[in-house]
């Protein structure tokens, strides 16, 4: 097995004591590469550190929508000189659900990130949560867009067709997977084949228990939220979920979203 977790945040605190053993678990398992993506210039130091010590861990920085509004002075600059050694600039976007006030200033990083991505030739992995209309008007207002991965894709099969306007990829995660998520599978399922991407967002979004790799799951961590931590070695799971909802092999699903990444990155 081949596979890749295309968004993880190995850097997290919660993986601190066992990080060797959490990646290991996780080439054991069949996950080739991880895509680890900084959210602050604060962790980003922290990213380059374990990619460096990991060769299938590949770097990507970039400024989450969460920290916008507490940016210090310099971290343009500190950003454009770690992008060419980073797979991708992300985490980046636009999230009006769990932090609307500053919307404005939001999309302002956001621009300046993109335009990062156009001049370092690097595709950007997107954050959107609730803010579907807002990330419409930014990517239509300007005149050029780089390669776009829309992480932990939550939008509808109907605006997964608008957004094709653009370069853009989805990635969808474990949690998705749960029997109340309906909408979600509608869109998994009408993902286009050359388009869609897996990830877990370690130690984030943990799948229900059949999508949980035992060995994982048994050690027991809880994340920073409270809930059981979530592992890149859950992917195969993950796999095999969304391979049955579109109606495939998890060989045909594994085939095309490492060819799919290939591409992208
Ligand atoms: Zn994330």
């Amino acid at each position: 097995m081949s596979l890749t977790d295309s968004h993880v945040h190995l850097q997290d605190e919660c993986f601190r004591d066992d990080l060797e053993e959490v990646i290991q678990r996780a080439l054991s398992s069949g996950v080739r590469r991880m895509v680890c993506c900084g959210t602050n210039p604060e962790d980003w130091q922290r990213v380059s550190l374990i990619c460096q010590d990991h060769p299938c861990l590949l770097p990507a920085y970039g400024v989450h929508p969460w920290f916008a509004g507490r940016l210090s002075e310099g971290w343009k600059d500190k950003l454009h000189a770690l992008a060419d050694r980073s797979a991708a600039i992300g985490e980046i976007g636009l999230d009006k659900l769990l932090c609307n006030e500053n919307i404005e200033k939001q999309i302002d990083v956001f621009n300046t990130q993109l335009d990062i991505c156009l001049e370092a030739g690097k595709p950007a992995i997107v954050h959107c949560l609730k803010a579907f209309g807002a990330l419409m008007q930014t990517l239509s207002s300007r005149k050029e867009n780089p390669r776009l991965l829309m992480h932990s894709y939550s939008g509808s099969a109907e605006f997964m067709r608008e957004l094709g306007k653009f370069d853009v990829y989805f990635s969808f995660n474990g949690k998705m997977l749960q029997d109340n998520c309906k909408s979600m599978h509608r869109a998994i399922r009408n993902a286009p084949a050359g388009k869609i991407l897996l990830e877990t967002d370690s130690p984030y979004l943990t799948p229900p228990e059949e999508y949980l790799l035992q060995a994982a799951a048994e050690k027991n961590i809880k994340n920073n939220m409270g809930y059981l931590r979530n592992e890149p070695a859950n992917i195969p799971l993950i796999c095999r979920g969304a391979a049955r909802l579109r109606g495939v092999s998890p060989e045909e699903l594994e085939r095309q979203t490492e060819e799919n990444f290939q591409i992208l990155f």
